[in-house]
């Protein structure tokens, strides 16, 4: 399909009219409720009194003044918008009611909404409608949610390049060469006694090879798009005293992240979400952790290997003054020597300057010299951090970025199916096109041409209700 724009088929267009409080909780200066539906301007129509005597049907785009009554009681002072469809966020009838944020009064106009015919929409239904009814697709519906919850910019402009329809195109793209080539196999199969062999030759060969690298090259983006859209998790670990908590503090004034979540999920860990090079980084100081440090020294390196086993990057902190020779380094080369992603910070270099690089930690080019008092080697820090993440790429934001694990698995069945496919090319068109469909239901999982129900249903239920 090389449109943008899904298939609508009726069964999927629903029929009833949404409504939910779109603002987040709690006291705002405005607040706003939505409907979605063929009803919706009906609905609202008959709670609403335009200061001007205008009726809601009389126009669309274009914005109301008035109030919201229930009987006698006015309920809130309020600004109506009005778009019509298709003209609107789900492609239905949708009303924004803008009233005067607080939960009460939203809760009433809602309650209010909902006793004259709306129905109390699901969590992210107004996006699973704009979905179903074909004005966005899969991708740019996961889009929606992974702005609201962008961590750094790079996040934010990921998730922009998505919802712009980036990854939709390499998608759509690739779907079409395949399906072109799908109805070239279908051919010989039909007219298997016309003498058409240039069907399946090696032009077509060379088109489902360039599909398989185009899908190679989209794989290669999924760990970065991971990294970005879900953050890594960093934690900083080493003996009391040699400057873990200093680092944690200088790193947290270092860097900006937009938001500082987390703080002190455990009673013991210390957590902040940080921005190293475009990812957000969930950082954690283990300071807390004093009390299972005897173990590290005691049973060595397990503990801390099952202490730090779900970290992307640890962070072992040395103190310069006796780094190199004490065996306060054992545990950071055993962990080298396992090949765990970490670098060895030697801390406090205002005080030794002069300070060697253990020679084993020089040669694996893990270590970086910083002061967490003066924030000297701060800046290599985070690029050895970003570049033990990324593996030394840079954050594509520009271009089509894989960031979801059922994206991977989609296009992996795709590259498996087309690498069977090609390793039995002359056999008969009837393997070669089962080949060709699985890999084209692989592909429209993505875009959710072919995503099943239930993953339907998970992937909008994460939302929240009102989006
Ligand atoms: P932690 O136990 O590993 O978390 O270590 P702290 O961050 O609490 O630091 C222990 C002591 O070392 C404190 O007195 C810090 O002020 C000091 N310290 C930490 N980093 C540096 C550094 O880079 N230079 C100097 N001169 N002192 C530091």
């Amino acid at each position: 399909m090389s449109s943008m724009t899904m298939r609508i088929t009726p069964a999927t267009i629903n029929k009833d009219t949404i409504a939910a409080i779109s603002t987040p909780p709690g006291e705002g200066a405005i607040g706003i409720v939505r409907l979605s539906g063929p009803k919706a301007i009906d609905i609202v129509e008959h709670v609403f009194t335009s200061t001007r005597g205008r009726r809601l049907s009389s126009g669309s785009g274009r914005v109301f003044h008035g109030v919201i009554r229930d009987g006698d009681e006015t309920l809130d002072e309020v600004l109506v918008h009005v778009m019509r469809a298709p003209h609107s966020y789900t492609r239905e009838d949708v009303v924004e009611i803008n009233g005067h944020g607080g939960a009460g009064p939203l809760q009433a106009m809602l309650e209010l909404l909902l006793k004259h015919g709306a129905r109390l929409a699901e969590p992210g239904e107004f996006t699973k409608r704009a979905f179903l009814n074909g004005r966005i697709d899969l991708v740019q519906a996961e889009a929606v949610i992974d702005r609201i919850r962008a961590q750094t910019h790079a996040a934010l402009r990921a998730a922009e390049s998505a919802a712009k329809g980036e990854l939709s195109r390499a998608i759509y793209t690739l779907h079409d060469t395949l399906s072109g080539a799908l109805a070239r196999i279908e051919a010989a199969i039909d007219f298997p006694d016309d003498d058409l062999p240039e069907l399946v030759d090696d032009a077509l060969r060379g088109e489902l090879e360039g599909c398989q690298a185009r899908i190679a090259e989209l794989l290669r983006t999924s760990e970065t798009g991971r990294l970005v859209r879900e953050g890594a998790r960093v934690a900083i670990a080493g003996r009391p005293n040699v400057g873990k908590s200093s680092l944690f503090n200088a790193l947290l004034r270092d860097t900006r992240a937009i938001v500082t979540a987390h703080p002190g999920t455990t009673r013991d860990l210390i957590e902040e979400v940080i921005n190293i090079r475009g990812i957000p980084v969930r950082l954690s100081d283990t300071a807390g952790l004093r009390a299972t440090e005897d173990e590290v020294e005691q049973a060595g390196i397990a503990v801390a290997r099952d202490a730090f086993q779900s970290a992307d990057a640890i962070l072992f902190v040395l103190d310069a003054a006796h780094a190199p020779w004490t065996e306060d380094a054992e545990p950071a080369k055993e962990l080298l020597e396992r090949g765990a992603p970490f670098v060895l910070v030697l801390n406090k270099t205002d005080l030794h300057p002069g300070q060697e690089t253990p020679r084993w930690a020089e040669q694996a080019r893990v270590c970086v010299r910083v002061s967490a008092k003066t924030g000297e080697g701060l800046a290599a820090l985070e690029d050895a951090i970003a570049g033990l993440l990324l593996g030394g790429a840079a954050v594509p934001v520009e271009q089509a970025l894989v960031t979801r694990a059922h994206q991977r698995d989609s296009l992996r069945r795709a590259q498996d199916a087309l690498a069977r496919l090609l390793s039995h090319y002359g056999a008969s068109p009837e393997f070669l096109s089962i080949d060709l469909r699985e890999a084209l239901t692989a592909l429209g999982a993505i875009t959710g041409e072919t995503t099943p129900e239930d993953v339907l249903d998970r992937i909008f239920s994460s939302f929240c209700i009102g989006k």
